[in-house]
């Protein structure tokens, strides 16, 4: 039972922890639990780029130290490894990915409707807000662009400059008569993404062959966005189901869908290419990510199904036993 504190009175131990202080985990208090497989998949991807760019550079160096190779007649046999895109992008990704990453902002810059206290103030507030929940000593810049009729948002960054981009289709279910508090989770999940360090430039450097990587890369990938929807949920909880709705079903639908009657199917949906599917998945599939937003008692499923609960788990509705005829109505006066 909440037992309200007098002012300026603290109970014995002193006041209550602030959120950064708890430990991490999955409910909405504390602080955001990082999906357990996430760094240990990183790791071997990290390692994995790190072979590829020794390669990468194993390959110059033979190229420039070796003797030529030539023919009978003394002609060169032509064959650089200079002209593999594989070998030049591995060569170059510093400066691509550096490349990339500012073009980027830039188009955000010179396109995009930035949020300020006076344009979009209430996803500016937003934005403030998953900050400072997060802990993050600086505040990402925010910008709204056109969706086309596109249901996105993503994070990401330059030097030492983070923003989170919304699309308007998706920004607009937070309008006051929508769904403020699926907008809310949506910018708690990108906001999320650059606390949890996934936009930094080494991070993406260091995961530059992710893409290449069948089912590992996309497994870290996957990881990771259990990751943001942690930070979604931490930040608003209430807005889980309304921000999965919109994903499933667009801005108009999302009132129709039933958020427990997806998440259910999770279990209910069996088979090896449902496997398969997900494995290959950047993000989890849709019914596996609400049941994890729905069961905060472990981490999202990463490869296999979650299962349903045993019926016997399933406490009987109401003080009612099972099978009883439900009680007879009073009669008519
Ligand atoms: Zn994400």
């Amino acid at each position: 039972m909440y037992q309200p504190v007098p002012q300026g009175y603290y109970p014995p131990g002193g006041p209550p922890l602030p959120p950064r202080h708890h430990p991490r985990g999955l409910s909405p208090f504390g602080m955001p639990a990082r999906h357990p497989w996430e760094i240990p998949l990183l790791v071997v991807v990290i390692m994995l780029t790190s072979v590829a760019y020794l390669l990468a550079l194993l390959m110059l160096v033979v190229e420039v130290v070796a003797d030529p190779v030539v023919d009978e007649r003394g002609e060169e046999v032509s064959g650089s490894v200079l002209t593999s895109p594989y070998v030049l992008l591995l060569l170059f990704a510093p400066v691509l990915l550096w490349a990339g990453r500012g073009m980027n902002y830039a188009r955000m810059r010179i396109n995009g409707v930035k949020m300020s206290p006076t344009q979009f103030p209430e996803g500016y507030r937003l934005v403030q807000e998953a900050a400072a929940r997060f802990g993050m000593a600086k505040v990402p810049d925010a910008y709204v662009v056109l969706g086309n009729g596109q249901i996105n948002a993503f994070a990401s960054g330059h030097g030492f400059r983070r923003f989170v981009v919304v699309y308007s289709d998706l920004f607009e279910i937070g309008g006051a008569a929508r769904e403020p508090d699926a907008l809310a989770f949506i910018i708690g999940h990108e906001v999320g993404h650059i606390a949890a360090g996934h936009v930094s430039y080494w991070r993406q450097l260091g995961m530059f062959v992710a893409p290449w990587l069948p089912l590992l890369g996309s497994s870290l990938i996957r990881a990771q966005e259990y990751t943001a929807d942690n930070h979604g949920f931490c930040n608003r909880h209430l807005g889980a189901p309304g921000a999965m709705a919109t994903l499933a079903a667009g801005k108009y639908l999302n009132t129709d869908v039933g958020f427990d009657e997806m998440a259910d199917r999770a279990a209910q949906e069996k088979g090896g290419f449902v496997l398969l599917v997900n494995a290959m998945s950047s993000h989890p599939v849709l019914t596996w990510r609400m049941w994890a937003l729905r069961d905060r008692s472990k981490p999202g499923p990463m490869f296999w199904r979650p299962s349903a609960p045993q019926p016997a788990m399933i406490p009987p509705p109401g003080d009612y036993p099972l099978n009883a005829a439900p009680p007879a109505l009073p009669p008519k006066a």
